[in-house]
């Protein structure tokens, strides 16, 4: 199995939770980088672990204090042979932890790089869906909306033939929404995520995630959806590696 997000620089012992993950049977993880250091770290472990690959971005949270040359840095790390995205990239006016207009500038310039690199880029909306689908509308790169939370966004994103990747709170009991909405997703277009250290699923909700519980998520989308897990784990793991150009 896959993790197609994860922020493994966050935990406690990314080693260790690589070696439990692994053990679990996810014995990929893409780990995503939130800031120029933050990528470098992510790197790092790329270059330590054959299956964990790298996500590169600067998260919208940062776009208050991310400068032109932080840009710079992001467009030499994404040269690196591990880097398989950019992102997580959008706009969150939910926090609105950094002024909207840097969020908005920061975000046309990662689809910049996007595009150049020709990677696909990973999408962090919250709150913010109609500026997020206008910013995207010319984007000619494969997205992936990542820890998809907005059902009304479906019938657009699968028009555009997006990648829909549900992470833990899919499996909460209350997400009725969210497991309808993984039903309507094409097998070829379904992920699978943590987010780590965040949105543990169920049956650990509230503890802190890692990437070995993926397979508690895959186990609630198999059962919406009326898939075999299996079939459905093959299915998501072949998603990944055609999305993310993974080996
Ligand atoms: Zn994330």
């Amino acid at each position: 199995m896959i993790d197609t997000h994860a922020h493994l620089t966050a935990l406690d012992d990314p080693n260790e939770a690589i070696r439990r993950a692994t053990e679990a049977g996810v014995t990929q993880i893409l780990t995503v980088g939130t800031d120029v250091d933050d990528c470098r770290r992510a790197l790092s472990l790329a270059e330590r672990h054959d299956g964990v690959f790298a996500i590169l971005g600067i998260h919208p949270h940062e776009a208050g204090t991310s400068t032109a040359d932080d840009v710079a840095s992001l467009r030499d790390l994404l040269a690196h042979p591990k880097a398989v995205a950019v992102g997580e990239t959008g706009l969150d006016w939910f926090r609105d932890y950094a002024p909207r207009d840097d969020q908005r500038r920061l975000f046309a310039a990662e689809l910049e790089l996007a595009a150049e690199f020709r990677k696909p880029v990973v999408i962090h909306t919250r709150a913010a869906d109609d500026d997020t689908l206008t910013a995207l509308a010319d984007h000619p790169g494969t997205v992936v909306l990542h820890c998809f939370s907005s059902p009304h966004m479906l019938p657009l994103a699968l028009e555009r033939g997006w990648y829909v990747s549900f992470a833990g709170n899919a499996t909460f009991p209350k997400a009725v929404d969210l497991r309808l909405a993984a039903t309507q997703v094409p097998a070829e277009r379904i992920l699978a995520e943590t987010d780590s250290p965040y949105l543990a699923p169920q049956p650990v909700r509230g503890k802190r995630n890692e990437p070995a519980n993926v397979v508690h998520t895959l186990a609630s989308l198999a059962q919406a959806r009326g898939d075999d897990p299996a079939e459905l784990e093959r299915q998501i793991e072949q998603n990944a590696a055609e999305c993310f150009s993974l080996p």
